[in-house]
């Protein structure tokens, strides 16, 4: 099937320039050519939140955006360092996951998918377990929740803690602050940058860096700074994925950069609300806590996902699936990629055609 208008969070609907880029010459990743690429993406993408590079590195990994969680997880809290994983929803339930995997010393602070992280309660938490980090889920894609990452930072900075932040949601559409108590920003090319899937990264601070732990050999997050530092790599890249990435890059900031694409994505996500709140589809998490890139509905009576979903992609669009418990409540609509108002107008005439009365 061609042409689908892709909206799950990831991968996306390519733009015809970066759906080219794909297919660009043969490389090999040991050449001039393959450095000067690389040192252009990383300079774009500290250029995306105007971070510093006396300050932050751009550490770029081939792989999906777990890697790039993964690695920042491994690699940041040292062999006596605590970490506390805030849970709203499935990927703050996998960084616990990581966690654990990578034998750190941890604790979960569980709260239901979709809750709000209160700053108070945090403060709370911290004095409690006494945690030398805090890793975040910026937007939970498992609800549309946006954390509130400024008020967690400022909670963490006033304990001395540093956070480690899972944006790959986010990144490039919503407001980051790279403020003191920030180490780390993980996050991935094929969501709201509109890449390809295949090239991850984490925009992290040299000094959270010099002090990094080897737990893991590809997910060496010091072992990929080091070498992309000096115009080298540790493994071969995914270079079609870094093509599409330089081109995604450029694209971004050609179009007005992450307040460009936030102010679009929001318009096409409110189209989307505003039409099914009038088919009676309600917004789960209130449109104020939601981020501009992706909402989760509740299914209208006596429609199940499959059938909705099955509708809607016979009609050229691909919506996505509830997880765990909420798969059989909810459907969630993600707005990033290359999609119109017009592309939104369709969809809910889709939806005319199977919820009308
Ligand atoms: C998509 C997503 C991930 C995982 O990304 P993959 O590319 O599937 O590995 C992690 N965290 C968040 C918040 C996401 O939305």
């Amino acid at each position: 099937m061609s042409g689908l208008r892709l909206l799950n969070p990831g991968p996306v609907t390519l733009t015809p320039r970066v759906r080219a880029a794909l297919a660009g010459p043969d490389l090999c990743h040991r050449e001039p050519e393959f450095f000067d690429m690389q040192d252009r993406i990383r300079q774009r993408l500290l250029a995306v939140y105007a971070t510093d590079a006396a300050t932050w590195a751009p550490v770029l990994i081939s792989g999906s955006g777990t890697s790039a969680v993964e690695a920042m997880i491994a690699s940041l809290p040292g062999r006596h360092d605590k970490l506390l994983v805030i849970e709203n929803g499935v990927y703050g339930e996998r960084m616990t996951r990581m966690a654990a995997v990578h034998d750190i010393e941890h604790v979960a602070w569980h709260l239901a998918w979709g809750e709000a992280i209160d700053a108070r309660q945090l403060a709370e938490m911290i004095r409690l377990h006494a945690p030398t980090h805090v890793a975040v889920v910026h937007h939970e894609t498992t609800t549309g929740r946006l954390n509130d990452i400024a008020a967690i930072a400022a909670v963490c900075e006033s304990h001395d803690i540093s956070l480690l932040v899972d944006a790959v949601s986010s990144f490039g559409a919503e407001s980051i602050a790279f403020t003191q108590a920030v180490a780390a920003v993980a996050a991935t090319a094929n969501k709201c940058l509109h890449g390809a899937p295949g090239a991850a990264f984490v925009i992290v601070r040299h000094d959270a860096l010099a002090s990094a732990t080897t737990r893991a050999l590809y997910l060496d997050l010091a072992g990929y700074a080091v070498k992309q530092a000096e115009r080298g790599t540790p493994f071969t890249p995914g270079i079609p994925a870094f093509y599409a990435l330089d081109a995604a890059l450029a694209e971004h900031a050609e179009a007005g950069g992450w307040c460009a694409r936030r102010s679009h994505y929001r318009d096409l996500a409110d189209r989307v609300g505003d039409g099914l709140a009038g088919r009676g589809m309600a917004e789960i998490v209130p449109r104020e806590a939601a981020s501009c890139v992706l909402r989760s509905y509740r299914l209208p009576p006596g429609v199940s996902y499959a059938r909705l979903h099955d509708h809607l992609k016979q009609a050229g669009f691909v919506i996505y699936a509830g997880q765990g418990a909420l798969a059989e409540a909810i459907f969630r609509v993600s707005t990033m990629g290359d999609l119109s108002a017009a592309d939104m107008a369709e969809l809910l005439a889709a939806f005319d055609e199977i919820i009308a009365p």
